[in-house]
This record gives structure tokens, sequence and C-alpha cells, in this order.
């Protein structure tokens, strides 16, 4: 055995001793030591990022145990193999036994048990387009960003481009469009969809097996990288770590980083600052949740798609119902549809109403309908609903509709428009002149009956159960 050898042995004894036995099968057992000149011993380590978590997570415990074989003047050098663009490593100084580590490199994790893929697979979906993705104040941005991504990756000041929004208002479905645009335009591009739990267990798989490098040269191989649903990387230090470092590497060879959550990164719990350093490099673009003409924009555009025939009051009913997000606006749909097939009748309003009261209210209380406003008003008032619907002059039930009428465009999103004709039909100005005399009651403060009424129902309504 050559002294450095016999040098490196003694080191990795110590090591051994310090950590934990994984941690040590991961970094340790794969560093090949090489020379020892004076009191300068090199190792060499697989790739640029081994050097550097080395570095970052054992620099002291190194510095310590070659003070203890070299005295205190030793020092370390590291040899790096390099990868040439065609992605054929070649390390420094090639020995037989490490070209064998390499040649497992282009295994990827995918290939994990469970998991079976192709080699460059890029696990998108090619139904995610930004055809069929309806644009709308709510999510301008984000898509023009991701627009200009998609056609220059990698090239722009996007980059990382970070899209964050709450769950079901399309994040997923953006990235996989930039994705499924640039793979159809550069088919050698290297592009990867993956979500978040996913490269977790990736990367507890590899610590597991002692396969990190592998792990590690598959990611650092991607030229469009897509991880969606970060938030899942909380508290999960050793995730953002490597995390990090690929980050790092392909941001430094100008590739194109896109990443998804479903906050905004600020308010990522548990994330490390630098890593939300480096979100500032690029773009962060928020998606919210889409206002009435998008919702029925998105409706149309599904209902193209199932090709199916819907009412426009029905569509309406439901762009109204439904407003948090466009993934229960699909379950909607798809729901409705169903039901009339199986029921073979067509689709209708009442169908549709009988449909959503069994899913709208479970899924999300916050919706407050139309229909929910001029039922309670109008039992509060003692009138009823077609009373309200209806032409009647009675003095009751005029304040009933007005009251309605208020209500309606305080808690829902519908325009003037659109609330006058869920009241028999009428036009935006009856509306307005309602909102008006409603206000006008409220600011006299006067009539405690009147007052009394209106706040009891504003209660009802706002803490609708
Ligand atoms: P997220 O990833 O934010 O939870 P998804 O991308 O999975 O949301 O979107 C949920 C569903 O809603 C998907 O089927 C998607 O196609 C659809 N969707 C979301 N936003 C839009 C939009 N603007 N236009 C059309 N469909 C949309
Ligand atoms: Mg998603």
């Amino acid at each position: 055995m050559q002294e450095y050898q016999r040098v490196w042995q003694n080191c990795l004894h110590f090591i051994q001793s310090q950590i934990d036995i994984s941690q040590f099968n991961t970094w340790f057992v794969p560093i090949i030591p090489k020379s020892l000149q004076e009191n300068n011993l090199t190792i060499q380590v697989p790739n640029k990022f081994f050097y550097e978590w080395i570095e970052e997570n054992y620099v002291a415990l190194l510095t310590k145990v070659l003070q203890k074989e070299l005295g205190p003047d030793g020092k370390l050098s590291y040899a790096i193999v390099v990868q040439s663009p065609e992605n054929h490593s070649t390390a420094h100084t090639n020995t037989k036994k490490n070209t064998s580590t390499l040649e497992k490199k282009h295994t990827t994790p995918f290939g994990f048990p469970g998991i079976t893929a192709k080699k460059k697979d890029s696990f998108l979906n090619k139904n995610y387009t930004f055809q069929n993705l309806v644009e709308g104040d709510c999510n301008q941005l984000a898509v023009s960003a991701s627009k200009t991504v998609a056609k220059n990756p990698g090239k722009t000041a996007f980059n990382p481009l970070v899209i964050y929004g709450a769950v079901g208002l399309g994040k997923t479905h953006l990235v996989q469009a930039i994705g499924n645009i640039i793979k159809n335009e550069n088919e050698k591009s290297f592009v990867l969809y993956v979500s978040s739990e996913r490269f977790t267990n990736q990367f507890i798989t590899a610590i597991k097996n002692n396969d990190i490098q592998n792990f590690l040269n598959f990611y650092l191989q991607v030229d469009v990288l897509m991880i969606d649903d970060i938030q899942f990387f909380n508290a999960k230090e050793k995730t953002q770590e490597i995390f990090f470092h690929v980050f790092n590497h392909l941001h430094q060879r100008h590739k194109q980083i896109i990443m998804t959550s479903d906050c905004p990164p600020r308010s990522l719990l548990g994330l490390q600052d630098r890593l939300l350093s480096r979100f500032k490099w690029g773009l962060t673009a928020d998606l919210q949740p889409p206002d009435f003409e998008t919702r029925m924009a998105i409706i149309n555009i599904k209902i193209q798609q199932a090709q199916i025939h819907m009412p426009l009051l029905v569509m309406e009913y439901i762009a109204a119902s439904v407003q948090s997000s466009v993934r229960e606006l699909e379950g909607v749909i798809h729901s409705i549809v169903a039901h009339a097939s199986l029921m073979k009748t067509t689709i209708d309003l009442s169908l549709t109403k009988k449909i959503l009261s069994a899913i709208v209210e479970k899924l999300d209380d916050q919706d407050v309908k139309i229909d929910f406003i001029q039922k309670l008003t109008a039992t509060n008032y003692k009138v009823s609903v077609e009373d309200i619907q209806n032409k009647s002059r009675k003095k009751q039930i005029v304040i009933a509709r007005q009251v309605a009428m208020y209500f309606c465009k305080e808690l829902s999103s519908y325009s003037l428009q659109q609330i006058g004709n869920f009241f028999g039909g009428r036009d935006h100005s009856t509306v307005i002149y309602a909102i008006q005399a409603i206000d006008n009651l409220l600011k006299e403060n006067k009539d405690e009956n009147f007052l009394n009424t209106f706040y009891t129902l504003k209660k009802k309504l706002t803490q609708k159960s």
C-alpha cells in the first residue's frame, strides 16, 4: 500500500467513527486517494457537487483528521471528475476503479423500484398546453413569463421562474405547457418534470442505496428542470441542500429552472435562506383565483373538450358557484356530465343545482351563491324567492329585493348586469339603484327595524356554515 493510501485509510478510519454510517458510505466511500506530496493529500471526488458538499458539510472534520495525520500543515486537494458536453465523463486521472463507478451514471433515479421509465423521459402530459389554458387577469404575468421562457429557455431574465398559487389554479398545467413547447421545438433538450415529493423520495432512496452519485449525475444532465410544489421541501434540510447544489450547477450553465409552490416563496417556512435568495435571481409570478369572466371561459373550453352542450344559464350558474379553484370547476363539470349521461337527461339548471349542492358546499364553504343569498334574504324578510325575482312593488318585497341585490354585489363576483339577470332579467341600472338605496338607509342609520334585519342577515350570509 502506498503512503497516500495509508494516510487516507487512517483518515477514513477516524471519519467513520465520527459520522453516521449512511453518510460515510455516501460521501466518503466513493473518494479515491490520489497522491501525497509533502503535506498535501489529493483525493478524487466524482463531481463538483461532491466536492462542494464535502467542503460545506465536513470541512471541520476533514481539517481535524488531516492535522492528526499530517501535522498542522496538512493540506487537502481535490481532483474532480470532469464531464464533457456529450455527457461522457473522464477523470483527471483515469484509473480502472473510477471508470466503473462512472459507467453507472446514466441510470435514472426514475428507474427505482416501482417506477419504470426510459432514460430521458420528460414526464410531461401532452394535454397541458397553452392553447387550452385560459388567460385572464388572474394569471397574466405568470402566463406571459411562461411563454417567454418556453421560447428561450435559460436565456431570459426569468431564471429561475417561480410560479405560486393556491391548489388547483393551474401551476402544474402551466409548467407542463412550457415543457411541452420546449420538448417539441428541441427534441434533444433534456426536459424533466418532477414533483418535489418524487425528487425527495429519489434522494432518500439514493442515500439508502448508496447511489447518490447516480442521483446527482442524472440531475446534472438536465437542460430544463421543472420542479413542482416545492413547499414539499419545507423543513427537509438535506433535500434542500442537494437541490441547492443541483440548482447552482444548472443555473451556472444557463439551464432553465422552473419551480412552483402553493404559497409565495418568502412564506415557505423552513426553507433555507440561501435557497430563497436564489429565487430572487429570476421572476416570481402568482396565480390568483379566476374571476367570473375567466371562469366562464374555462367552462367553455372544458365543455368543448368534452364535446357536450351546456346551456348558458347553467354555465353562469356554475361559474358563480365555484369560485376558488379551476380543479374544482372541472370536477363539477365532470360530475354534471356524468350524471346527465347516467340519467339519460339533458343538462339543465335543476340538475346542476342538485349536483352542485351536493358537491360545492362540501368542497368550499366560502362560496356564496346567488340563490343562497336570495333564499336567505327571502326568509329573513318573510317573502318568497319568486317575490324577489318577480315584479311586485310591495314595500316589503322591494326592500328584500334591494337587499338581496346589494349582497349579491358585495359577496359575489358577478357584474351588475349578471346580477340583474338573476332578478328576473332586470338591467344593471336597477341593480345600481338598489345598491344606492340600501347604502342610503345604512348611512342614515335611523330605521331600527331595517338595520336589525339587515345586520342579522349579513351575519348569516358571511358566516355561512
Ligand atoms: P395546480 O397545479 O395549481 O394545483 P393544476 O395545474 O393541476 O393546478 O390545474 C388543475 C386543473 O385545472 C387542471 O386540469 C388544469 O388543466 C385546469 N386549469 C387550471 N388553470 C386553468 C386555466 N387557466 N385554463 C384552463 N384550465 C385550467
Ligand atoms: Mg399541481
